[in-house]
C-alpha cells in the first residue's frame, strides 16, 4: 500500500512526505519540480512529470498500488494569479480533473486536498468556520474553491471520498533542520523577517497600517507546517478508515499582527530588522482567524508546536542554516 504525494517536493507537501516517512508509510511523490525542489524529498520514489501528462500518471499509477493521495500539486501565488488567471485554471483546475479521471480509471477513491483560507475572501465573521460563506476575492482561492467542489461531485458520482483542508498561515520548518521554506520568489511575511534579519533584504515591508485592527497591521493565524504535515496524515487515516468527505479549517485559532510577528522575529534573532511602512497590498483582508474546532473534534488534530517564538525559532534554524535554501 503506497500513498502518492503530489507536489511532494514543495513546501507543505515535503514536509508531509517527512511525516509520512516518520510513520513507516510507503510513499510515492509526483511534482514537476517548477516550484518544488528535489533535495526536499527525503522519501519515497520521486516521479517528475506533470498532473496533466497521461503518460506520467499512468506510470505511477500502474507501476504502484496507490491507496490515497494526497493532493498539493498546485500554483500558489495570491498575486500571479491576478496577473494569469489562466495558468491557475490550467495547472490547478484542469490539472486535478486529470487527477481524478485516472482515479477512477484506476479505482483509487480516497483523497486529501490541499485547499486554502484563500476559498472563504472577506471573512463574515472571526474566527472562520466551515459553514461560512465562501466568496473568494483572488484567482488562486477560487481555482482551490473550484477544485474542491469538483472533487465533491466526482463523490457524488464515482465515491471518491475526500477531505479538504484548508490551511491559514503555514510558517516554520522541520526540527531535524533538514527542510523548510525555499519560494522563488517568496512573498510570505516570516521567511521575509528572517531574510532580512539575515541581512539578504535591507528591510521588511509593512503592507498598510490602517487596517481596523489594534495596531493597524493584518492579522494572520500563522501554523507550524509540521502541525499541517500531521493533519493530513490524520485526514488519509481518517478516509481509509471509511470517513465521509469532509472540509476542515487547519489554524491556530489565534491571531499575529505583521508588527507582532516582526517583534517575535526581533527576541528569537536577536537582530534589529529594519522595517518600512508601505501602502496596502491588493487584496489582503484585514483579519484571517480560524476556528479548527472540527478538525480537532473529528480528525484528533491536536497542533503541539503552535507558539508564534516556536515558530519563528524553527524556521530560523533553517535560514541559518541554508541562506540560500536548497541551492548549498
Ligand atoms: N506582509 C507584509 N510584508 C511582506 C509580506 C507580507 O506586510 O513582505 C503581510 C501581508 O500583507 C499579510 C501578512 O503579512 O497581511 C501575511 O502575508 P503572507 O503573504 O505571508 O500570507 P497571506 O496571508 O497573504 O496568505
Amino acid at each position: 500500500m503506497a500513498i502518492l504525494v503530489t507536489g511532494g517536493a514543495g513546501y507543505i507537501g515535503s514536509h508531509t512526505v517527512m511525516a509520512l516517512q516518520e510513520r513507516g508509510e510507503e510513499i510515492v511523490v509526483l511534482d514537476n519540480l517548477q516550484q518544488g525542489h528535489k533535495q526536499a524529498v527525503v522519501a519515497g520514489k520521486l516521479y517528475e512529470g506533470d498532473l496533466r501528462d497521461a503518460a506520467v500518471l499512468d506510470r505511477v499509477f500502474s507501476e504502484n498500488k496507490i491507496d490515497a493521495i494526497i493532493h498539493f500539486a498546485a500554483n500558489s501565488l495570491v498575486g500571479e494569479s491576478m496577473k494569469i488567471p489562466g495558468k491557475y485554471y490550467h495547472n490547478n483546475v484542469y490539472g486535478t480533473l486529470c487527477l481524478l479521471e485516472k482515479m477512477n480509471e484506476y479505482g483509487v477513491k480516497k483523497i486529501v486536498f490541499s485547499s486554502t483560507a484563500a476559498t472563504y475572501g472577506e471573512p463574515e465573521n472571526v474566527p472562520i468556520d466551515e459553514y461560512d460563506r465562501t466568496l473568494p476575492t483572488n484567482a488562486y482561492g477560487d481555482t482551490k474553491l473550484a477544485m474542491e467542489k469538483m472533487i465533491g461531485w466526482f463523490d457524488t458520482a464515482h465515491d471518491i471520498k475526500s477531505i479538504s483542508l484548508r490551511y491559514f498561515n503555514a510558517a516554520g520548518a522541520h526540527a531535524s533542520g533538514k527542510i523548510g521554506e525555499d519560494h522563488r520568489p517568496e512573498t510570505h511575511l516570516v521567511p521575509i523577517v528572517l531574510e532580512a534579519a539575515l541581512g539578504k533584504r535591507p528591510h521588511v515591508s509593512v503592507f498598510g497600517t490602517d487596517y481596523p485592527t489594534e495596531d493597524g497591521t493584518c492579522i494572520r493565524d500563522y501554523i507550524h507546517v509540521s502541525d499541517l504535515a500531521d493533519a493530513h496524515i490524520l485526514a488519509v487515516d481518517a478516509l481509509l478508515g471509511g470517513a465521509a468527505s469532509a472540509v476542515y479549517n487547519l489554524g491556530n485559532g489565534q491571531g499575529f499582527s505583521v508588527k507582532e510577528v516582526i517583534e517575535t522575529a526581533r527576541r528569537v534573532t536577536g537582530k534589529e530588522i529594519p522595517v518600512v511602512y508601505e501602502e496596502r497590498r491588493a487584496g489582503d483582508p484585514a483579519v484571517l482567524v480560524a476556528s479548527s474546532a472540527r478538525a480537532r473534534q473529528e480528525l484528533g488534530w491536536n497542533p503541539s508546536r503552535n507558539k508564534m517564538e516556536d515558530i519563528i525559532a524553527s524556521a530560523w534554524q533553517w535560514h541559518q542554516s541554508r541562506p540560500n535554501g536548497y541551492d548549498n
